[in-house]
């Protein structure tokens, strides 16, 4: 977990999206935004729509004769209206259903639009002219209510078209009427697909603002690191994740050495280059993809990592402090070393329920000053055991780590 890593969104708006398309990673979080942005649509059409259908039941059995209704009402309360409601249902239960929600607004399309194409074919084929034009109004429902995307919603909107004018070919309609109805169907496509292609890349534009504005929240505009109050979500959110899969959680805290003496020998600005310089070492080091590494404030930084072993997290925090020691900036100002070094404090233990997220940190926050207290430029790490009540039990242990 990278703060540089997500610039992505800049430069996927930089780079613009005609075809409605964004790069691999990015089309998929889209996608499962739009869903969830549109669930609601998508339950007050769905719910709508089956009442519609149903008011429509009500006009048949007014109007139409048995030999139509006996097509028409399985039609409409057998097929059309329980898949609307089963859509409902569906994006009602998000996320439990969630591999549903697509194929079955596709298929309630279908569903419905073969459904009326069907009764129309009925009525028109015992010579009742039953209007067609209730099909120009069911072609604005995969454009605008369905949340489908752009190229599945044109497939649905066109195959209305197609599968009406089908019908009546076969049925014998004379190809002047064919062609005139067929011209109205066809524009109502050709609104609902500039419409959708408007709508979709608004919606994919609102996405990319949104998460860049998002980032742009959570980033340390010095070290380009995530900030601290990015830390402090992604940490209780992972701190639970923790508690209840009983996983190990890994919290390290570094800060730089004599860093005050450092800006008042080399100035604030080369103090700022330092802190850039790093941050890199750091960012470099923490590679696995759910760990986090922040500025903590000033000269302090932490690192976050789930599922860490503490053979990891001390190994982790050595190759730091090396780093660190090998990018041999100058310090003249250092009691510890001729160079910039760092010191670094950890903690790692499965969180228990009744165990506080700021403890973990504390815990972290008193390895860390005795690193300091033991000389600077070394990794110290809390020894913890759980009691019997599940109360955390500290003692500390420094490492004795060569300054190389
Ligand atoms: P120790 O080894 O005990 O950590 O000593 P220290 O001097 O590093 O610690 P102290 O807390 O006394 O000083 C931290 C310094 O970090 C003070 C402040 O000027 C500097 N600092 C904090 N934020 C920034 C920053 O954004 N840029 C620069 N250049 N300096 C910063
Ligand atoms: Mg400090
Ligand atoms: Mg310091």
């Amino acid at each position: 977990m990278q703060a540089d890593a997500i610039s992505s969104y800049a430069k996927q708006k930089r780079d613009g999206f005609p075809l409605l398309r964004f790069n691999a990673n990015l089309e998929q979080e889209f996608r499962s935004w739009y869903k969830n942005r549109n669930l609601k649509l998508i339950q007050v059409a769905s719910l709508g729509s089956m009442i519609i259908f149903f008011a429509f039941v009500g006009l048949d059995i007014l109007t139409l004769p048995e030999s139509v209704l006996m097509w028409s009402l399985p039609i409409r309360l057998g097929i059309v209206c329980p898949t609307f409601f089963m859509l409902f249902l569906v994006a009602r239960n998000q996320p439990r259903y969630e591999k549903l929600l697509t194929p079955l607004s596709a298929f309630s399309v279908i569903a419905s639009g073969g459904g009326t194409v069907g009764v129309l074919f009925v009525a028109h084929s015992h010579g009742i002219p039953l209007p067609y034009e209730g099909l120009i109004i069911l072609i604005t429902y995969p454009y605008f209510f369905t949340a489908l995307l752009f190229p599945l919603a044109c497939i649905g909107g066109v195959s209305v078209l197609v599968m009406y004018v089908g019908v009546e070919y076969l049925l014998g309609m004379p190809s002047m009427q064919l062609v005139y109805q067929a011209s109205f169907l066809l524009t109502m496509n050709v609104i609902g697909i500039v419409g959708c292609y408007v709508f979709e890349h608004v919606m994919r534009d609102n996405f990319l603002t949104s998460q860049m504005l998002t980032e742009f929240a959570q980033k340390d505009p010095l070290t380009e690191l995530f900030n601290r109050r990015a830390f402090s979500d992604n940490y209780h959110r992972i701190w639970r994740q923790a508690v209840r899969d009983k996983v190990p959680l890994a919290i390290i805290l570094a800060d730089v050495d004599y860093f005050k003496n450092y800006n008042d020998l080399y100035g604030h600005v080369q103090g700022d280059d330092c802190l850039r310089e790093v941050a890199k070492v750091m960012s470099h080091a923490v590679n696995r993809p759910f760990d986090m590494v922040a500025r903590y404030g000033g000269e302090e930084f932490v690192i976050l990592c789930f599922d860490a072993r503490k053979n990891f997290a001390e190994e982790l925090s050595e190759n730091i402090r090396r780093g660190v020691f090998h990018m041999n900036s100058s310090h003249e100002g250092s009691d510890v070393a001729d160079r910039v070094t760092i010191t670094l404090g950890g903690i790692v233990a499965v969180p228990e329920a009744n165990c506080l997220p700021n403890e973990f940190i504390r815990l972290a926050d008193e390895a860390l000053y005795r690193a300091k207290e033991a000389g600077r430029n070394q990794v110290a790490f809390a020894e913890n055991k759980v009691d019997e009540d599940g109360a955390l039990k500290v003692s500390l242990a420094v490492n004795e780590s060569a300054s190389v």
